[in-house]
């Protein structure tokens, strides 16, 4: 009876817990266990692959429960939150055994995908972005900001359409995004189907606002706000770590969108999802987990300023012409832990005292680095050495402390050392003393009894006793001895003066621990005000350890140091691909060199399939990218605009926002490039049209070029095989054609993988086909229809181009109006319908 009324009365406060965490799973706390019940029960059991059971297995209705040990937990979490789930952390607040009635319980933390912060050593390299999004009432401005909670970087930003948010939360990679309730259905639709978690919160004034005093919009701070409270109703700990508010201008970076960023496998290999085989692959060299996720920031956004990308390149310089210390220096780089996260750990109160022991060997190293930098003889250094603050005052603190090998728990003692209090000493040699003094009486004992395997033993439920074998029992004298525990072969005592001595021996460790404890908490805490210069330190590391990387990768692979020109004027001689390049070895690699002076704009690339139109693409997209991050690049020497925005149509994404089909998506991706670009873009399409019937692609694509000739003037990769398209250049004078050569040897297609001036002669189809070994009676019969399809469509064709190419010849006049791709042309219409199809010049780009 009471049993029952005492598992109501449990059920009803889980109830109450749970009802305020619907979209949770409740890990709730009983003794040493988690148990989850009802829905999630059954669906975690599931997920977590445990054995699921019920609470009142006889009753009418059973409920369903599973559970798992609390010191395997975290896995469990983790796991859910990996998933896309959020996870209640429900702990008993009181003590079982002082409690009246029902153990009191709350959460403790609500874990979820954007807030997770236990870094396994696979994910020390990445951020954890949470990103919160608001609008303002006109609906024409949204506010951005998005929180690192382990490493307290807080940052914000306005854009001007949804789009660009979609852009911005997919770069920051955010797992989950905070919205204010019922606000913005539109952007909350696209997330969810990209798979992004949508969380609720209110943007109201937070008690920590002077992190938001950065941040001049209203729109801004409602984004902070939004978050912040977000992180403190979830977390429910210290947020001492976070960062004050920087706000930042997405359009001050080379912008490049999502898709491109995927195509172009910047830092996501494609096929394998990882990060082998992608430029961040063959580009990090650092040791550090603070310079790889800085790395892979400086990735996501390369410069504009000249000036700013000719510092990193004169530090980039400094550490390549000097071998010897570079190694110096990453040598002392790879002694330096996390301090980001370190600091973030101390703010949760989650150190351990291996935690500060890794924050004093951290710091140690600090000097180390800034003697390399001394070594160095350069001014250059003198910003990044400002911020070099090696904390000494701190590492002292952590060494005097803390003993040089502590624990992993923080309660149990051992991890003060001695000599750093009076009063811990005292226990400390009150407990040795015990010690002591239990030896001899063992000894004692030995000799009064004469029996020689009596020993003085412990454990937790009975402290200690003395234990004799069955076998000596009858040497024991009746009186003294109280019988505590009877075991198969031996039996277990107590005497008066054991009892007394383990009092004392007892309550010494309490004291002790207990100290312990408090001096534990009073370092911890003391090193918690100095967050700011750990986080400021972190921050130096992180961007020298990315320069060293930077100079390690040039030396490796033979980069060089690109010059800059506001001439337009591109020039690379004999340029790789820095991936493929890797991949085939420089052997097999055929550099390639690409010249556009100011007056060209468009290169038509033709050539046969498989020959490396692509990768010649992609070889110049990564290039810029490298050289606006103050990286050197893979050419013998370059010399660059620098380029405001790259817009690629490459390959063969899937459209991961609305799964269109693949001719939609290029049109889309088509229309981008030619609603954003100006003429300090870059624009690259592989094959653009290729989707969709020959008359309609060939259309598409001579209009697409006219346009970007004749009206945008960014410089432009068009690569096709349509060879029709190659007679543009009579017309536009901007254009140049080029090809990639390939020769029949034999009868047998070579591909020669390198860039010529001019055409290609043909598109080489079926010498292709022949080489992924088509049959020879199939081969033969394509030549046929080929030769018997040339004589008749060719000639239509050519005329086609040619009437249209003289129409649009005269320049500002529409894009091609013919009737065949006025339909087509639709598509190409600009994303809101207020604004013209065919607008002149477009400045959309602020
Ligand atoms: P396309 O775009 O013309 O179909 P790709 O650019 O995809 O061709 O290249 C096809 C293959 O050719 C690549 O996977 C690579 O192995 C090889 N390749 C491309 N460019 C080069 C090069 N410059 N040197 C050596 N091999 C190359």
């Amino acid at each position: 009876m009471a049993k029952t009324a005492k598992t109501t009365a449990m059920m009803e406060q889980y109830q109450k817990i749970k009802d305020q965490y619907p979209d949770a799973f409740l890990f709730y706390r009983i003794g040493d266990f988690y148990e989850l019940f009802n829905d999630d029960a059954v669906k975690g059991a599931q997920l977590l692959e445990l054995t699921l059971t019920a609470r009142n297995h006889n009753a009418e209705y059973p409920i369903p429960m599973c559970g798992v040990p609390h010191h395997s937990a975290q896995n469990y979490i983790d796991t859910l939150v990996d998933q896309g789930y959020k996870v209640a952390i429900c702990e008993q607040v009181e003590d079982p055994k002082l409690a009246k009635g029902m153990v009191k319980r709350e959460v403790v933390q609500l874990v979820t995908p954007g807030t997770q912060t236990d870094n396994h050593a696979d994910t020390a390299k990445v951020n954890n972005y949470l990103t919160g999004i608001v609008q303002d009432d006109a609906k024409s401005q949204l506010g951005l900001a998005y929180i690192e909670l382990s490493t307290g970087e807080l940052k914000a930003c306005l854009l001007d359409s949804t789009t660009a948010v979609l852009n911005e939360v997919m770069n920051l990679n955010s797992k989950e995004v905070v919205v204010a309730a019922d606000d913005l259905s539109e952007v909350t639709e696209q997330l969810a189907k990209l798979g992004i978690l949508v969380s609720h919160a209110k943007a109201t004034p937070v008690a920590n606002e002077r992190l938001l005093a950065n941040l001049r919009s209203p729109l801004l701070q409602r984004a902070g706000e939004l978050l912040l409270n977000y992180v403190t109703e979830t977390q429910k700990r210290s947020l001492a770590h976070i960062q004050p508010a920087v706000q930042y201008q997405p359009n001050s970076f080379l912008r490049l969108d999502h898709n491109s960023q995927y195509n172009l496998e910047l830092t996501k290999n494609i096929r394998t999802g990882k990060k082998a085989g992608t430029l961040l692959g063959v580009l990090d060299e650092t040791k550090t987990a603070m310079g790889g996720r800085k790395l892979k920031q400086w990735l996501d956004r390369p410069l504009l300023q000249q000036e700013q990308i000719e510092t990193r390149q004169r530090l980039v310089e400094t550490l390549l012409d000097h071998y010897y210390e570079r190694n110096e220096l990453r040598e002392a780089l790879v002694q330096v832990y996390d301090l980001e996260r370190l600091a973030g750990r101390i703010a949760f109160g989650g150190v351990n005292g291996r935690d500060l022991m890794q924050l004093a060997a951290s710091l140690a190293q600090i000097p180390k680095v800034k003697h390399v930098l001394d070594e160095l003889e350069t001014p250059d250094f003198n910003e990044l050495y400002q911020r070099l603050d090696d904390l000494h005052d701190v590492q002292e603190l952590i060494e005097t402390a803390i003993v040089p090998e502590p624990p992993i728990s923080v309660t149990e003692g051992g991890v003060i050392k001695s000599g750093y209090n009076e009063k811990l000493d005292q226990y400390r040699d009150a407990m040795q003393n015990g010690k002591k003094w239990l030896a001899d009486l063992e000894a004692q004992e030995r000799d009064a009894t004469g029996i020689n395997n009596l020993k003085i033993k412990y454990n937790r439920v009975f402290g200690y006793f003395i234990e004799v074998s069955k076998v000596n029992l009858n040497k024991l004298p009746e009186d003294r001895y109280e019988r505590v525990q009877t075991l198969t072969n031996a039996e277990r005592f107590t005497t008066p003066e054991l009892q007394e001595k383990e009092r004392i021996i007892m309550e010494a460790q309490e004291k002790s621990q207990s100290l312990e404890y408090e001096l534990f908490t009073q370092v911890r805490d003391q090193i918690k005000q100095e967050i700011p210069r750990v986080q400021q330190l972190a921050s130096g590391i992180a961007s020298l350890d990315v320069l060293q990387s930077f100079a390690n990768v040039s030396e490796r692979h033979q980069f060089v140091k690109p010059t800059f020109n506001q001439e337009q004027r591109l020039q690379i001689k004999n340029g790789r691909h820095p991936v493929v390049e890797t991949v085939l070895g420089a052997q097999e690699y055929v550099p390639n060199s690409i010249e556009m002076d100011p007056e060209t704009q468009v290169l038509l690339i033709t050539g046969p399939n498989m020959s490396g139109k692509s990768t010649y693409m992609r070889q110049l997209a990564l290039i810029v990218i490298l050289a606006q991050m103050g990286c050197f690049v893979p050419a013998e020497a370059a010399e660059l605009p620098i380029f405001d925005q790259i817009f690629t149509r490459i390959g063969a994404a899937d459209d991961l926002i609305s799964g269109k089909s693949t001719f939609m998506v290029e049109m889309k991706e088509a229309n981008q490039a030619l609603q954003l670009a100006t003429e300090n873009s870059l624009i690259l399409l592989d094959e653009l049209g290729r989707g969709t019937s020959t008359y309609d692609g060939v259309a598409l694509a001579q209009a697409i070029i006219e346009y970007i000739h004749n009206r945008i003037h960014a410089k432009t990769l068009f690569s096709t095989h349509y060879h029709e398209l190659t007679d543009l250049d009579q017309q536009l004078k901007h254009l140049q054609n080029i090809h990639v050569g390939a020769m029949e040897k034999d009868g047998q297609l070579v591909f020669l993988h390198k860039i010529m001036p001019g055409p290609a002669d043909k598109s080489y189809g079926i010498n292709v086909a022949k080489l992924a070994g088509l049959p020879d009676s199939l081969l033969d019969r394509a030549q046929t229809v080929l030769d018997h399809l040339e004589a008749e469509n060719s000639q239509q064709l050519t005329n086609q181009v040619h009437q249209t190419g003289s129409v649009q010849s005269e320049e500002q006049t529409p894009a091609a109006e013919s009737a065949a791709t006025e339909e087509q042309l639709e598509l190409l219409a600009p994303l809101s319908p207020q604004k013209p199809a065919r607008t002149s010049k477009l400045n959309a780009t602020e």
